[in-house]
């Protein structure tokens, strides 16, 4: 499978056609930016290990029956996954406080919660992804009721597959944010990555930071961390 014209270069990753018009090639880049865009720099390796990664889980979730778009990892930063129409929503699953949800409500980080909160943001850069709730999503007609619950519901069981699967690495799943699209027969299927970037992974013993933080808030060892994320999960 070869790339064929670039359809779309993202702020981590660029999307190519492919002779298969219902598949893309993805390819990760080891760019980074955080603060909407306005925090720019370089994680070395990034792109590898998001890639890796996020096939890695992508292929777990499979097994575990949650439907992905993911077909073949090509090489390290490369992959072939089903074209899909992104649903404009991020969809947030949060099991303990921190980021947006802490200085939103006022509250510390690392409140475990006593059931999962999930929330939507508008996937819109030129109003800066604002919060929005079921309501307001059937509003703007960004998905219908029947494919909101069916996300609801993906989403909760990828957060009690990978909450299972990080504690066996010794990493808390603090919160993390996935991407859903629709199939060209309207499948609704988990799309775009699992990785550092889009999740907050923090050492069961210690509570260090593994992920995009410490890159947002210049805690210094971030290829480390993306590192040491690879090792926990390939054992490598
Ligand atoms: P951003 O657009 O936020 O800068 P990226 O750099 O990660 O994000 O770009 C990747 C883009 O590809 C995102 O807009 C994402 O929604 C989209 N995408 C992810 N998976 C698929 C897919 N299977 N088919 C089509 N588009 C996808
Ligand atoms: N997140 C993401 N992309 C976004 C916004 C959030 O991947 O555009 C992830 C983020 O890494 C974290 C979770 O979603 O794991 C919750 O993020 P939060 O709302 O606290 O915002 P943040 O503080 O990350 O801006």
């Amino acid at each position: 499978m070869e790339k064929t014209v670039q359809l779309y270069e993202g702020k981590a990753k660029k999307v190519y056609a492919t002779a298969d018009p219902a598949l893309v090639i993805v390819s990760y880049k080891d760019d980074a930016t955080a603060f909407d865009g306005t925090k720019k720099g370089t994680i070395m390796g990034k792109g590898a290990v998001n890639n890796r990664m996020s096939n890695f889980l992508m292929k777990k979730l499979m097994d575990a029956g949650v439907p992905t778009h993911f077909v073949e990892e090509l090489n390290d930063r490369e992959t072939v996954v089903k074209k899909v129409e992104i649903v404009p929503l991020e969809v947030i699953v949060r099991n303990a406080s921190a980021g947006h949800f802490s200085s939103r409500y006022g509250v510390e980080e690392g409140i475990l919660f006593d059931e999962p909160v999930l929330e939507f943001s508008y996937k819109n850069d030129d109003l800066h992804d604002p919060l929005l709730n079921t309501s307001h999503a059937l509003a703007l007609k960004l998905a219908t009721r029947e494919e909101i619950d069916t996300i609801k519901a993906m989403a909760l069981k990828v957060n009690e597959e990978l909450k299972a699967f990080f504690a066996g690495c010794g990493v808390r799943l603090i919160d993390f944010k996935l991407e859903f699209g629709r199939l060209g027969d309207g499948t609704i299927v988990l799309a775009d990555e699992i990785s550092p970037d889009t999740c907050r992974f923090w050492d069961a013993k210690t509570n260090e930071k593994l992920d995009k933080d410490r890159f947002r808030r210049d805690l210094g060892n971030v290829e480390e961390a993306y590192q040491e994320m690879m090792r926990r999960v390939f054992g490598e």
